[in-house]
């Protein structure tokens, strides 16, 4: 009997043994599963959290970049509009200079509004180009007159009548007298063709420039000249150097400017120089 019952027993905690073996392998395995979902979530979260902030800082900066952008971009505005004054200034002065200069055909030509650009409004940057573009029409046409003084030196003699330094009679002087430092240089004072150079009994060693709009312009008393009949001269380009050549009394250069033919007073043309370099610095 004891045999019989001691085997049952065996049997039953044979039986009961494994599960409850299992169980708490099981508990360990699951909770540690647990354990490592909650890790990861509370990782991912953290991850969010900061990536959360990360997004907010970025869209800080954003806002900060933009009112920095739209800061710059009035800046630019109002600059280019100061800009765009002191152009429609310098345009309505070289008008006026122009005028003096009885170039008033050009201005009207030149200023009026090309086809197709019309329109009520112009952006600033619109206003801008044109005006610049105008500008450049003007300065293109001020390079084919005559201005400013051919050389360095201080004028000794003006246009108009005066006493004659040979005869001491009263006699007209066609152009002006510039008392300068001997082989100081003489530069065209306009774009134009050298249509006539040489000796002349009065003028001495001279150079004669013919150039658009009806100027001519006449350069004597030079010690030498170094272009030739023909040659194309820009303005400012040296043609030649101040001598005694000619009737002359020390060195110098007499200057004349001829409109259509006609000489006149050249001191127009030397102060409106001063200004158009005023203008264009
Ligand atoms: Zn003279």
């Amino acid at each position: 009997m004891r045999t019989e019952s001691s085997s049952v027993s065996t049997e039953r905690g044979k039986l009961f043994s494994w599960p409850w073996l299992l169980f708490p392998v099981v508990t360990a395995f699951l909770t540690a599963v647990v354990i490592i979902l909650l890790w990861h979530n509370y990782q991912l979260n953290k991850k969010i959290v900061s990536l959360e902030q990360q997004i907010i800082a970025l869209e800080l900066r954003e806002r900060e970049l933009q009112s920095q952008i739209d800061q710059l971009e009035k800046e630019k505005q109002e600059l280019l509009q100061n800009a765009v004054g002191l152009l429609r200034q310098k345009s309505t002065l070289m008008r006026k200079l122009m005028r003096e200069l009885g170039l008033s055909r050009y201005v009207r030509r030149l200023g009026k509004v090309t086809k197709g650009q019309g329109g009520p409004y112009l952006a600033p940057t619109e206003q801008y180009k044109l005006l610049l573009e105008r500008m450049d029409k003007y300065l293109k046409v001020m390079k084919h007159v005559p201005l400013g003084k051919p050389c360095r030196g201080y004028i000794s003699s003006y246009y108009g009548f005066r006493k004659d330094p040979f005869t001491k009679k009263r006699a007209f002087h066609a152009g002006i007298d510039i008392v300068g430092p001997y082989g100081e240089p003489v530069r065209a004072t306009a774009d134009g063709i050298v249509y006539r150079l040489g000796y002349q009994r009065g003028l001495g060693r001279y150079v004669k420039i013919r150039h658009k709009h009806g100027y001519i312009t006449v350069y004597g008393h030079l010690c030498k000249y170094i272009v030739r009949r023909g040659e194309r001269v820009k303005q400012g380009q040296i043609i030649g150097y101040l001598g005694n050549t000619g009737r002359s009394t020390g060195p110098h250069v007499h200057y004349e400017i001829r409109y259509w033919g006609r000489p006149i007073n050249p001191l127009k043309y030397i102060r409106a120089g001063r200004k158009l370099a005023h203008l264009t610095q």
